[in-house]
């Protein structure tokens, strides 16, 4: 029976039907023999880490799917910024921010270009004028972590409950920063909403009388004079995975936020990066996942290529994506599907559409188990529509890590208390009886 798992997690792989593939969705446009034969050879379900048509971002549903509330989630800008190495004691707020072209209009800024294109050296030179900043008792400082994106990182009498002014979309007006509707008495909100307006506008000043935009001015470009923010975090208390699933886990992905949940949440990561290859890279993690089953029991495998071929706007480019990671799954899949130990899952942790306005839909995502003992049921075609008359049926958060416990004979019988906590998992750890 498996005693430990592999999470293949196919970011933002569900989609829509598309005409130009006589109404199919990428994936099941796609050429893929290798997932297909998981599917063929396992129980199949859809999945959606919380409510179906609820458009969830990356770091939520990641935080579900490894079985945690929302109640205990930091916001994103705290996760970038640990994902980042930044040192975050718990009273300071982590905003996510990035450089951007801004204008202003009756009053207002409003986006001319969201993300601009501009050199290090240039990003350099615009960092060095606006990266402090006081205000209001508010201490404000932008850290970068890679070409335009940055944190905003504030310290003092601070709170996180803020609202973003990023509207996302170029030719839009920034979002007025105001506290949110539950904190709209909160002094401290209140105060970090006025402190980063006065900071942002501050920014705007600098920014356009530094040598870097009178010299892309010169050029004919335009002033890279602003920032945008969102998802403010704060950290807060969290039971450790292993704690909480008795599962001792690895995180193997390439971006911050990913980086950033695992420690949050205690997992242990192995940073990669991304190159223009999704084939090789997915077939690199495979192999170190495979490797790293001595010392773990629970190896997430992560690409984030599906969400990014999709946030292109272009179906296609996302089915050639899919049949790049099928053929690298198909490289480095071996040792896994041969080992009676081994529990594979794929899935993702949401839809992103190929086209239209939304950054991330509400359908649900494949969900495949294969290993020993798995029901097999009579799916053929790893996809978004096949699956769903599968064995597994219908799979809605935290459900994953209990079918997960539940196939490495982890699962406790409920009502069983061998430890104070009602742990989920069985054996837990606990106090042996002692005679004295
Ligand atoms: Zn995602």
């Amino acid at each position: 029976m498996p005693r430990k798992c592999v999470i293949i997690l196919l970011d933002g792989i569900g989609d829509r039907s598309y005409e130009q593939f006589n109404y199919q969705t990428p994936l099941q446009a796609a050429k893929t023999p290798v997932l297909d034969g998981l599917a063929a050879g396992g129980a199949n379900g859809s999945y959606h880490a919380a409510f179906l048509g609820q458009a969830l971002p990356s770091e939520h549903a990641h935080f579900l799917m490894f079985g945690y509330d929302m109640s205990g989630f930091p916001g994103r800008g705290a996760l970038e910024a640990l994902g980042a190495g930044i040192k975050l004691s718990p009273k300071d707020v982590a905003v996510l921010s990035h450089f951007a072209c801004l204008r202003e209009s009756d009053g207002c800024f409003v986006v001319g270009q969201r993300k601009p294109e501009i050199s290090d050296n240039e990003i350099s030179g615009l960092i060095q004028a606006v990266d402090k900043y006081d205000s209001r008792g508010v201490n404000l400082r932008f850290i970068q972590t890679g070409g335009i994106f940055g944190i905003i990182l504030l310290t003092g009498d601070v709170s996180p409950y803020i609202t973003d002014s990023d509207p996302f979309i170029d030719g839009r007006p920034l979002i007025a920063i105001s506290s949110w509707e539950d904190f709209s008495d909160d002094i401290a909100s209140q105060n970090v909403a006025l402190a980063l307006k006065e900071y942002l506008v501050w920014t705007y000043d600098q920014l356009n009388d530094c040598p870097v935009n009178r010299s892309r001015i010169g050029k004919g470009q335009a002033a890279v004079n602003g920032f945008v923010t969102q998802r403010a975090g704060q950290l807060k208390d969290v039971i450790p995975f292993n704690q909480s699933w008795g599962l001792h886990g690895l995180s193997i992905a390439s971006g911050l936020v990913y980086t950033g949940l695992s420690v949050y949440i205690g997992m242990d990561t192995k940073k990669v990066a991304d190159t223009e290859d999704p084939e090789k890279d997915i077939a690199d993690r495979l192999n170190t996942a495979y490797e790293s089953l001595n010392d773990y029991d629970f190896v997430h495998v992560h690409t984030k290529a599906p969400d990014e071929a999709a946030h292109t706007k272009d179906p296609d480019a996302k089915k050639s994506v899919i049949e790049s990671l099928d053929r690298g799954i198909g490289r480095a899949i071996g040792p896994l599907m041969d080992d009676p130990e081994v529990l594979i899952i794929i899935t993702a942790d949401h839809s992103t559409p190929s086209s239209g306005a939304l950054i991330h839909s509400g359908e649900s995502v494949p969900l495949t188990f294969y290993g020993e003992g798995i029901r097999r049921d009579r799916v053929s075609r790893f996809n978004e529509v096949d699956v769903a008359t599968g064995a597994l049926g219908s799979v809605r958060g935290k459900e994953l890590m209990y079918l997960i416990l539940n196939h490495l004979d982890r699962a406790k019988l409920q009502g069983v208390m061998d430890t104070p906590v009602d742990q989920p998992y069985w054996p837990g750890d606990y106090e042996p009886f002692r005679l004295k």
